[in-house]
């Protein structure tokens, strides 16, 4: 018998996950699902618990390495039916994990809201830039959140306080829970002015970035130690601007950007990985740390080598 037994209609088995990410590479998930509402959610959350049946979300791929050889367990997207609703209240938004990001932006843009214009040109969802604190040099989703509630993987549901969410830079507490919507407080603005600044970053974020390649953004975390520059920088610094494995290079617009081309793998971007990670380590002293996410590799396959 099939531990998914019942959920027939929403589960699938051995679907290919690399059109579902922006370096479109990578194999198949075990098991994949859109669960069409809330209760099919918690009650597909609750079987694959007893079953032990290792759960994990997907948003829109904009963050995500998967291995080759594909995920084990259950992959969970969000359709955009059930998960992706935005109301507000005066400036209280209400808003669906399986909500665009970019269209949040715009949408409460539109509404003369201002807050989170900071976040023009990051792609994905809701739900993901909640998990990972979404943001850049204009400022961070976390900033704006008053409450996020969801799952516990075991399906249990949680609601959180922003003091519970721990948002930190490119963090958060919220770990392996599941995002299903989130509460925010904007300000009140001015339609013309949030234009323009969106109009503004998006043109400086095109200008130093390679906005349409297939990448998933910034690869590492910028090292918070003093006298170390931003990850970008000291890749560039280290002459490692366009190396190449296979058909992964690194960018030459903003080195830390990986970026594939047509016949790249997965097993090429982790090449390239611990390349960069290896030479920042023996040359720099410094460990670098991913902002990317790797789904699928044995512990320790994207390390720098001993
Ligand atoms: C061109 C480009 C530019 C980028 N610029 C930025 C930037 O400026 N700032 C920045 O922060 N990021 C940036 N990114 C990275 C990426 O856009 C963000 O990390 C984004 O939040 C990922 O969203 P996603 O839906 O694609 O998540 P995915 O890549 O699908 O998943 C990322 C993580 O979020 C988890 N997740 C997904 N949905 C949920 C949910 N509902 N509940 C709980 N966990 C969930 C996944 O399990 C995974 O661990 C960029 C990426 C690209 C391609």
């Amino acid at each position: 018998m099939n531990w998914f037994q019942g959920f027939e209609n929403c589960v699938r088995q051995n679907v290919s996950l690399a059109s579902m990410t922006t370096y479109k590479v990578g194999g198949p998930a075990e098991f994949f699902a859109e669960p069409e509402d809330v209760e099919t959610l918690g009650a597909l959350l609750r079987r694959a618990c007893t079953e032990r049946i290792d759960v994990r979300l997907l948003g829109h791929g904009t963050n995500l390495l998967v291995a080759d050889a594909g995920v084990p367990g259950l992959v969970i997207r969000l359709p955009k039916s059930g998960f992706a609703k935005a109301e507000n209240d005066g400036l209280r938004v209400r808003i669906g994990a399986g909500h665009s990001l970019p269209g949040l932006v715009k949408w409460s843009v539109s509404k003369g809201m201002s807050g989170l214009e900071c976040l023009q040109g990051v792609p994905g969802t809701v739900g993901a830039a909640l998990r990972m604190n979404a943001g850049g040099k204009h400022g961070e989703i976390g900033t704006r959140v008053r409450r996020v509630n969801g799952f516990e993987k075991d399906g249990s549901p949680f609601s959180f306080n922003v003091r519970d969410c721990g948002f930190v830079y490119r963090n958060s507490a919220l770990g392996s829970r599941i995002v299903m919507d989130c509460e925010m407080e904007l300000e009140a603005g001015d339609f013309e002015r949030s234009k323009q600044t969106l109009t503004d970053i998006l043109s400086e974020k095109c200008r130093t970035q390679p906005m349409n390649a297939r990448s998933a953004g910034c690869v590492f975390k910028n090292p918070k130690i003093l006298g170390v520059p931003p990850a970008g920088r000291l890749i560039d610094e280290m002459g490692l601007k366009s190396a190449r494995v296979g058909g992964a290079f690194v960018s030459a617009k903003h080195a830390n950007f990986l970026v594939c081309e047509n016949g790249a793998t997965a097993r090429d971007l982790v090449e390239l990985i611990r390349l960069i990670r290896t030479r920042a380590l023996n040359e720099r002293g410094v460990k670098l740390e991913l902002e990317v996410e790797a789904w699928g590799f044995p512990a320790g396959a994207l390390n720098a080598v001993a």
